[in-house]
């Protein structure tokens, strides 16, 4: 009998649009970038636990049950260890536990029966301080391998998609039998969740390469048969071969190098700071100010930039305002009020420059 297997489901999210007759590398610069955090970051998680944190959902007999979004800390454990993993890998990102749902930009639900899932990098930052950015709707705690759901769930928190979906994997999909397979047991997916999940092949410049990598933490495995091409899983399945592949760490460290410099460049009013990077890396500043007021934060030139600023406060940097101008005609910008005697760190990832060495950023 065939081995079924239950898959991640990542919600629908409409594609950005971008005015038509964009320079192509300037789109491709956007696509790739745009669901990354600027390096650095920490990110908190937090776990539901209220008793009205979930949901009614209606049965197919009429009736309606309740779903809660909470669990225990065995399974919350298996999460726990998988944010730990990542971080072990030498990442630049941080990942900080929190009890508080207004505290955190990740928050987590074990919605039974709702599936796998998370949003896309900083999409979750659009979601409201009461509803999920990840769900694991199926017990992580019933067979070892489940530790990778979770790495997988993380992976598109941290800005990862589909690997599968990578259109250079060259995969030609028997697609009636992949709908079949996918609308029976453990799955029951409507046809248009197949669709967003498998056979959507993702932007070519979404994907970590150019080259498909069937081990991939965030490739799905599959039954024989439902793969036309590559040729051979016609009659055997597709198996990764668990935890994280050499490509998903070499992915994952160039966006997020786990090196800080030891002492960043400080920023001073009114002084311009070249930022001489080449897209997709980062440029960290110091900033202290001398005096208590409003202050503006600006890039300067045809650049795309993603800029962020952070309080350090009780030895931990805290997000407190953050722009991103890519694809507008307008440079990034924060207005806000600085307090003497406090230390601040601006993060800026430049997306796309027009001409190379002629983005500045500056405040005053
Ligand atoms: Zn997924």
């Amino acid at each position: 009998m065939d081995e079924t297997f239950s898959y991640c489901s990542m919600p629908p999210v409409a594609p950005r649009e971008l005015p038509a007759g964009m320079d192509p590398a300037r789109v491709e610069a956007i696509v790739v970038n745009e669901s990354k955090w600027v390096n650095h970051t920490v990110l908190h998680y937090y776990f539901f636990d209220r008793e009205t944190d979930g949901e009614h959902v209606f049965l197919a007999d009429g009736t309606r049950q309740w779903r809660p979004w909470t669990t225990d800390k065995a399974h919350q454990d298996v999460v726990r260890s998988a944010f730990d993993h990542w971080k072990a890998q030498g990442i630049g990102l941080e990942f900080v536990e929190v009890t508080s749902r207004d505290e955190a930009e990740i928050r987590v639900g074990f919605m039974e029966g709702d599936g796998a899932w998370s949003y896309l990098g900083r999409q979750i930052l659009d979601r409201g301080a009461n509803e999920r950015t990840m769900n694991f709707g199926w017990d992580l705690l019933r067979t070892p391998r489940e530790a990778d759901t979770a790495l997988h769930e993380i992976g598109h928190t941290l800005g990862l998609p589909h690997e599968h979906q990578n259109p250079n994997a060259g995969i030609v999909w028997d697609e009636e039998k992949v709908y079949t397979s996918l609308g029976g047991p453990p799955n029951n997916w409507p046809r248009s969740k197949t669709q967003w999940n498998i056979l959507r092949k993702i932007e070519p410049d979404t994907v970590q390469g150019s080259n498909w990598d069937p081990d991939s933490i965030m490739h799905y495995p599959f039954q024989a048969g439902l793969i036309l091409e590559p040729e051979r899983f016609r009659t055997q399945p597709l198996r990764p071969a668990g935890g994280l592949s050499a490509r998903d760490l070499s992915w994952v460290r160039a966006f997020y190098p786990g090196e800080e410099e030891q002492e960043l460049p400080e920023l001073l009013p009114f002084q311009s700071r070249e930022l001489a990077i080449l897209p997709g890396q980062q440029r960290d500043f110091v900033l202290r100010p001398t005096a208590t007021r409003q202050y503006t934060l600006q890039t300067f030139g045809a650049s795309d930039t993603v800029m962020v600023l952070f309080e350090r406060a009780e030895g931990e940097l805290r997000y407190q305002a953050g722009d991103d101008d890519s694809g507008e005609d307008r440079n990034a910008t924060l207005q806000l009020k600085l307090f003497q005697g406090r230390e601040y760190v601006l993060r800026v990832r430049l997306y796309f420059s027009q001409g190379s060495g002629e983005t500045a950023v500056m405040m005053w």
